[in-house]
């Protein structure tokens, strides 16, 4: 837990989000900005800022996001249409909240390359 991260606080529920799954290891809600009619954040429990910072010991967790992202899919029912996960990293890569997380977009055809 990081005093200052908006996604700690999310998943400790001192922030409200639209949380669509929650266990041990990761939190799913709903991206307050969604880009695509589907949209959501995916999160570790355990606060690292960025994929940078990520060790062979995290492997575990970031086989979760994944797995997470693709049951939301799936459940949705878009995983067959297709749809994208992203994990920006730093200034250039468009990183705004220095918390790992995985985004889920789908719902629509998605263009490459992205912006
Ligand atoms: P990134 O730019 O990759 O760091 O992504 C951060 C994402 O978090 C953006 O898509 C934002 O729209 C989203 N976001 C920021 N604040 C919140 C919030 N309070 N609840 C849900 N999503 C948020
Ligand atoms: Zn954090």
């Amino acid at each position: 837990m990081s005093d200052d991260c908006l996604f700690c606080k999310i998943a400790a529920g001192d922030i409200t989000a639209k949380i669509v799954h929650q266990d041990d290891s990761v939190v799913a809600f709903e991206d307050i900005n969604p880009q695509a009619p589907h949209h959501v954040v995916i999160i570790p429990q355990e606060h690292i800022a960025t994929v940078n910072d990520l060790q062979s010991e995290h492997a575990a967790m970031i086989g979760k996001l994944v797995a997470t992202a693709t049951s939301i899919a799936a459940d949705r029912g878009f995983a067959d249409q297709g749809y994208r996960l992203v994990m920006n990293c730093n200034a250039e890569g468009g990183q705004t909240v220095f918390h790992v997380h995985l985004h889920l977009l789908g719902g629509r055809s998605l263009t490459w390359p992205p912006g």
